[in-house]
């Protein structure tokens, strides 16, 4: 069954009733060729999913029964946010952005670190993205992407540097790992997940020339990060997020 994003302005919870719009009406009519009887998902993006059947397929607006309300639908029950430095290469970004999503991240707050080349992402193409994840995935949320925390909301959205981001983790109450290849093997994730109760965590991923000893320090001593290894191979940096987010979400 499609997945389809509804406004949440557009659910009708007392005549039950929600109407999809615009290029997400136009995609199920003309390409899926939805028609009156059919029934379909929709998810708002931030917490709710619906069942719903198809009532009056028109040009532009798809007006559906609403069937059943989903709360917290295929949604993990660990809050996790992502804190990767930032990826030069668009395509790796763009990689990350998508498997995090389709694995069930809450946040992704890419970082400037001391190695990191690019210090911004572009924040339309970063929620494309996102969008076609979890509506692929079928989840009641879409993740948030945190660009600095301080900074004015463009297109370009520039970023928060890894002491702030593991400040606002830290302040949050979560419990944060940082990954990091050179870590002791005994201090495995997987091992750390064994005893890990926190349903909220934070995860912190280098950039390809790694975090400097002083960064891993700072974030040991200062914010009392648990600094982890996933084996002795070195992974590209979306490749050991990918891998953590497996990691802890199978720890559930
Ligand atoms: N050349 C760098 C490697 C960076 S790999 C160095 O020598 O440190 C990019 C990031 O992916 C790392 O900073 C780390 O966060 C993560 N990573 C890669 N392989 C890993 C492993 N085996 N265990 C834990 N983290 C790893």
């Amino acid at each position: 069954m499609e997945c389809f994003i509804v406004l949440p302005s557009d659910v009708d919870l007392e005549r039950r009733e929600l109407i999809i719009r615009g290029e997400e009406a136009h995609h199920a009519i003309r390409s899926l060729r939805l028609r009156t009887g059919d029934a379909l998902m929709a998810t708002n993006l931030i917490g709710t999913c619906y069942r719903a059947r198809v009532e009056q397929a028109a040009v532009g607006s798809l007006v559906c029964s609403l069937e059943e309300t989903l709360p917290n639908f295929s949604e993990a029950d660990r809050d996790v946010l992502l804190i990767p430095a930032m990826i030069s290469q668009p395509a790796r970004w763009d990689f990350l952005l998508e498997k995090s999503t389709e694995l069930g991240v809450m946040a992704i707050q890419p970082v400037l670190t001391e190695r990191t080349e690019r210090g911004h992402f572009r924040r339309d193409r970063s929620e494309k993205i996102l969008r076609a994840a979890v509506k692929q995935t079928k989840r009641a949320w879409m993740p948030a992407v945190k660009s600095s925390l301080s900074g004015v909301e463009t297109s370009s959205a520039k970023l928060a540097s890894l002491r702030e981001a593991l400040a606002s983790a830290s302040a949050e109450g979560r419990s944060i790992f940082l990954l990091h290849e050179a870590a002791d093997e005994t201090a495995s994730l997987v091992r750390a997940m064994i005893w890990e109760s926190a349903k909220s965590i934070a995860i912190a991923v280098g950039p390809e020339g790694g975090f400097t000893e002083e960064e891993v320090r700072m974030a040991r001593e200062e914010f009392g990060a648990r600094v982890v290894s996933l084996g002795p191979r070195r992974l590209r940096a979306e490749t050991a997020a990918i891998a953590a987010l497996a990691i802890v979400m199978a720890a559930e």
